[in-house]
Formats: C-alpha cells, structure tokens, sequence
C-alpha cells in the first residue's frame, strides 16, 4: 500500500530544445534502426557488419526496444569537456575530432581492401564481371553523394596504379568466387564511408555556423554558401543544416517542392525532411554556459533547471523524479552530483541494496528531519513497483 499521502496534480510538457550536435547524435540512432526496419538488431544478426554499426549496436545493446534505444539516446550525452574552452565548442570539437579520426581510420582500410581488390582484378581479368560491375556503380554514383563519389574514383585508380606487373596464370573458378566475395565488403565499406563522410561534413559545418554566430559583425568567418543556390548567407537564421548528409541550403531551396524530401545538392540523396534539418536560430538562441567540467546533455540540464527553481523558490520542497531505465539513473545521479544537488536513489534493487533503499526511502520522508538534512530529491526506477511508495 502507497505509503504516500495524495499528491495535488498539475501536470505539464515542457519541451528541451536540443543541442544540434546532440540531434545529429541522435539521427545517426535514427538512420540506423530505420535501415533495420526499427528492429533491434544486436551482435551478429546484422545484416551490414562493419566498425560503424558495431559501434551503434554497442549504443543499444542494452535496450529492449528499438524507442527504448532512442529514448536513451536522446537522454544520455555524456561528454567530457576538460580544454577549458566554450561549453558548446567544446562538445562540437570534441565529436567533429572522433568522427574525423573514425573516418580517417575507415579510409585507411578501405583503401587496403581497394588495393587486394585491385590485384585480384588484374588476376582474373575479363572473367571477372562482379568487381568490374561495381565499380560502374561507383562511378555512377549510385552511393548518392558526389564527394565521396569522386573520392572513391581516387582511390580506385590508385590502387590500379600501385598494382605490381601482371602474372599471366590460369584463372580459376575459386579466384573469381574469391572476387565476388571481395567486392560485397568493398559495397558495406562504401556505404560506411559515405555515412562517415557525411558525419565529417556536419561537424565541420556545424562548427563554422558556431564561430561565424559568435564572431557575426566582424566578418573575419565566412560560411560555406547554399549549396544549392549559391546565395552567400548573411543571416543565420537562413541557415539550414541538413543532419544526414552535412549540406547547408537556404530556406528557400530546402523547401522548393522540386526536391521532394531529397538534398537540394546536385548528385546528394540525403533525406532532407522537416526534421532533418537544423534551424540555425536554434544554435544562436540556445544558452551556451554549462555548469561544470561535464556536458550530460541539453534534456538532463533541463531538468537540474527545473529543480534548481523549485528549490529557490521553496527551499523546503523535496521532489520525486521518476526515470524509466536505471541506466539514465545512473547518469542523472552523475549530473546532480556534479551540480550539488542531494538525492537518494531507489532502484527497487533486491538483496543487500534493498535495505539501504528502505532507509534512504524512510529518510527522505521523515519530517522530524532538519531541512539541510533530508535530500532534495528521491529518483525513482518508473520500471519497478518501488515506484508506487511500497
Ligand atoms: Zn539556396
Ligand atoms: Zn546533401
């Protein structure tokens, strides 16, 4: 039986507006349970296996549900930020020097495998049609984005021009098979590496529309123009920055019907619905001071404001929060540590852990308690019958 007396209810949304790095983040989530079908697809499952999506399984691993995943994921952003400088900039920097290392890291290994292909290709000659066939795809484009089109033209010539003289030898079914086999990595490898170079493009643009906000005025910053149009931006709030493929359109291009959903950019597939884009306004407009050595996302720094209200505003209120996954707890009792508020938590746990709960539980509502003494908040696990005051 609830132990708790009846609590007055009000209830209220309150929206977070999200960091943009922390909904590119998120839409990386996103691009990549939707080419899943939203089903979770864990380990080795996987019907594309290569370093990114491992990387992203690890992220939902831990999830039952691919929402679940995304819930997660919009919540927990963790980043340290020890450099000292801005906040903001110092999370863009932070991610834009990862995936640039992830990317660097990938080409290096594409271009390994391009170099075996190539050999294998002069090995088998005209018998081969399956390495030949892709490369055709390559050239026309069908990856969707020309950049990494014409990157990987380059690569591919390179490896021909590394090649070694040519051993005539018979050619045998195995070493076309072998090829074959070869040329379904090089696809996974290609579609990652336009993935990663477009995560490379949004970071790198995203933090130039962050240093050309902040030095607006002096001109010394100049942005990338639309790359539609061509039209030099002048305002930021006619920035748009599309989150899975790096371009930057203006408004007008981004929303003529004749792109239908797709890149305004010349030879880019990119999707490019309403909530692909970044609205500019949103960076600009977004507090930049961060409490703290640690950036635990925009969502978690919501709702430290929202305590940091009640408590100012009645300094004797104590607040029950309720979180769905223990996971997030986790974090969250992070985040208030590092922001001086005290909390208890109570995860529902069994064994020696229930005892100490129990207590935590009893202290928090024991009234004969001085004020300074009983905790600001007690969060609670949504998930567990504890939830309920029992
Ligand atoms: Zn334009
Ligand atoms: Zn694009």
């Amino acid at each position: 039986v609830a132990e708790i007396d009846i609590i007055p209810l009000e209830s209220f949304h309150k929206a977070t507006k999200q960091h943009c790095a922390e909904r590119a983040v998120y839409l990386e989530l996103q691009t990549q349970l939707y080419g899943q079908d939203m089903q979770l697809v864990k380990g080795k499952g996987s019907t594309v296996e290569n370093d990114y999506v491992n990387c992203l399984n690890e992220m939902i691993a831990s999830s039952t549900s691919p929402e679940e995943a995304l819930l997660k994921r919009c919540s927990l952003y963790e980043v340290e930020n020890s450099d000292g400088s801005p906040a903001e900039i110092g999370v863009l920097e932070k991610i834009t020097c990862t995936r640039q290392n992830e990317f660097e890291k990938h080409r290096h290994n594409f271009q390994n495998e391009l170099a075996g292909a190539a050999a294998m290709k002069q090995h088998c000659g005209e018998t081969d049609t399956q390495y030949a066939g892709w490369v055709h795809l390559v050239e026309h484009n069908a990856y969707g984005d020309h950049e990494a089109r014409d990157a990987m033209l380059g690569f591919i010539s390179d490896s021909i021009r590394s090649l070694g003289p040519h051993k005539h030898a018979p050619v045998t079914d195995q070493d076309v098979s072998d090829l074959r086999e070869k040329k379904a990595g090089l696809h996974k490898m290609a579609v990652e590496f336009v993935v990663r170079m477009r995560m490379v493009r949004y970071f790198a643009q995203l933090k130039d529309l962050e240093e050309w906000s902040r030095s607006s005025g002096s001109g010394t910053k100049q942005v990338a123009p639309c790359c539609c149009c061509q039209k030099q931006f002048q305002l930021l709030d006619d920035v748009l920055l599309l989150g899975l493929c790096g371009h930057t359109l203006c408004k007008d291009c981004f929303r003529s019907p004749k792109h239908g959903g797709t890149c305004a950019y010349e030879g880019c597939n990119g999707p490019a619905l309403e909530y692909h884009a970044t609205d500019m306004e949103d960076l600009i407009n977004r507090e930049t001071t961060v409490a703290g050595p640690k950036h635990f996302g925009s969502k978690i720094a919501d709702v430290i404001k929202q305590i940091e209200t009640i408590k100012a505003e009645n300094p004797e209120d104590q607040i029950l929060l309720f979180v769905q996954y223990r996971q997030v707890m986790k974090v969250i009792g992070d985040a208030f540590k590092a922001a001086n508020i005290s909390f208890d938590t109570i995860t529902g746990a069994e064994g020696p852990a229930r005892t100490a709960e129990a207590k935590a539980l009893r202290a928090f509502k024991d009234k004969a308690l001085p004020v300074v003494e009983r905790k600001s908040v007690l969060i609670l696990n949504a998930s567990s019958s504890c939830a309920a005051g029992q």
